[in-house]
């Protein structure tokens, strides 16, 4: 066999899998059961007991799964990875692992919109507070950084702006502080941008959108760097102190370098409970397979597609960070050179009506609440995603009354761009 490390598109279509070793099949099998048979008492024992790997019941492990977890961890050069039933319950997970009542951590504001509302509402019920960075930059992070910290939160690709984050800049303030970074790589994916080799710690993603790829399956996965000293201090008891429920086993010291990926998958998916199913499972491996193909024609088209909004006289701005114009190229050009990735958006003359009737208008990108799908779709975030939030914080996430946001599919970009023209003509 050769010794050439495989390349990104070698590792799309086979890391993780092999032919099943039972039957032949060449394409990984969905294994649809709840269940799998011990061989034997003491196996039994021993799987409950964390001193062997091997398949219980499908909450916490499945063969389907543990393709796409292999190969989500070897496209993000992570050590391991552990995959949910959506983002919403990857981020859950990662959280539950590090934070205990009281806790803080801090996020950048630039965030998709669900993820604005899970932190600032539904994690206070666990008692995790979040800490708004004021702007985007490593010393806004530092400045928000209280003895309670636990973490820092990013987006690699902000979602709806288009704001590129500096990752390392923001990983040195982490590491100064002795705190992990996690970065949301969901509108980047490994395809354009590699967090971890940038300084991140964690990794998360919505598999339902670039990495899954064709909108059809909901998914989540948490991908742990192995860089994260969860020992060095008492400020991560559930990776550094005995478990009660494993008999006192220490996850840090036992799992080293995967221990993180471990707490998430015994403890947060054990007891929260929220599995991908195995089908899901399979759709998102598949989808995987043309990721290097889809992330390139994604990017190819939404950069023909910005040109055109951005000459438009009835367009007052776009934000795309692959235009030469935008603030955010340099940024763009050091973490994702390869694109800007598929989402872009961009402000209507006329303000929320002008806004609405586009998306009224359009024919072949669809009006809907999602990116990352081989088709084009279009949203109106003040009116539908970000409705929830007040007007100061919609402004703030990038989410104006006149913001239009686009997730450029894999068409024609001709089509793509008449589609857009009958729109803005009304
Ligand atoms: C969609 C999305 C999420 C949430 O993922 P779900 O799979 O919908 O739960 C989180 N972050 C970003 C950037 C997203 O686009």
């Amino acid at each position: 066999m050769s010794n050439q490390e495989p390349g990104f598109a070698t590792l799309a279509v086979h890391a993780g899998s092999q032919p099943d070793p039972a039957t032949g099949a060449r394409i990984t099998p969905i294994y649809q059961t709840a269940s799998f048979v011990f061989d034997d008492v003491d196996h039994a024992a021993s799987l409950f007991g964390l001193q062997a790997f091997g398949n219980i019941y499908t909450r916490i492990t499945n063969p389907t799964t543990a393709v796409l977890e292999e190969r989500v961890a070897a496209l993000e050069g992570g050590t391991a990875a552990l995959a949910t039933a959506s983002g919403h319950s990857a981020q859950l997970l990662v959280m539950h692992a590090m934070m205990m009542p009281g806790d803080e951590f801090i996020s950048s504001k630039k965030l998709y919109g669900g993820s604005i509302n899970q932190f600032g509402h539904s994690f206070k019920s666990f008692g995790w507070q979040v800490n708004w960075a004021e702007g985007i930059d490593p010393a806004d992070f530092d400045a928000a950084v209280t003895d309670k910290t636990k973490a820092i939160f990013i987006e690699s690709l902000a979602n709806p702006g288009g704001v590129v984050m500096d990752i390392n800049g923001i990983a040195e303030v982490a590491r100064k502080h002795k705190i992990p970074l996690i970065v949301d790589n969901t509108l980047a994916s490994p395809y354009l941008c590699r967090p971890i080799e940038h300084g991140a710690d964690i990794v998360v993603h919505s598999l339902t959108k670039f990495l899954g790829g064709h909108g059809n399956s909901m998914g989540g996965i948490i991908v742990d760097g192995g860089t994260f000293n969860w020992s060095q201090d008492d400020r991560y008891p559930i990776l550094s102190e005995p478990r009660p429920e494993y008999n006192g086993l220490v996850l840090h010291e036992t799992f080293g370098n995967f221990a993180f990926a471990i707490a998430c998958r015994v403890l947060g998916l054990r007891d929260l409970g929220p599995a991908i199913s195995p089908t899901n499972a399979f759709n998102i491996i598949t989808g995987i397979e043309t990721l290097p193909l889809r992330m390139q024609r994604h990017c190819d088209n939404a950069l023909e597609v910005a040109k055109y909004l951005e000459s438009h006289d009835k367009v007052a701005w776009v934000s795309y960070a692959a235009l030469e114009s935008d603030p955010y190229h340099d940024l763009q050009q050091r973490y994702m050179p390869n694109g800007g990735g598929a989402v872009l958006t961009f402000g209507v003359k006329g303000g929320y009506d002008a806004g609405v009737s586009v998306v009224s208008n359009v024919e072949i990108f669809s009006h809907l609440a999602n990116i990352g799908d081989t088709r084009s779709l279009i949203i109106h975030p003040a009116s539908t995603t970000h409705k929830q939030l007040d007007d100061e914080q919609k402004t703030a996430a990038g989410a104006g009354p006149d913001v239009l946001r686009l997730s450029v599919g894999i068409e024609d970009a001709s089509d793509l761009i008449a589609d857009l023209e009958q729109a803005l003509e009304g």
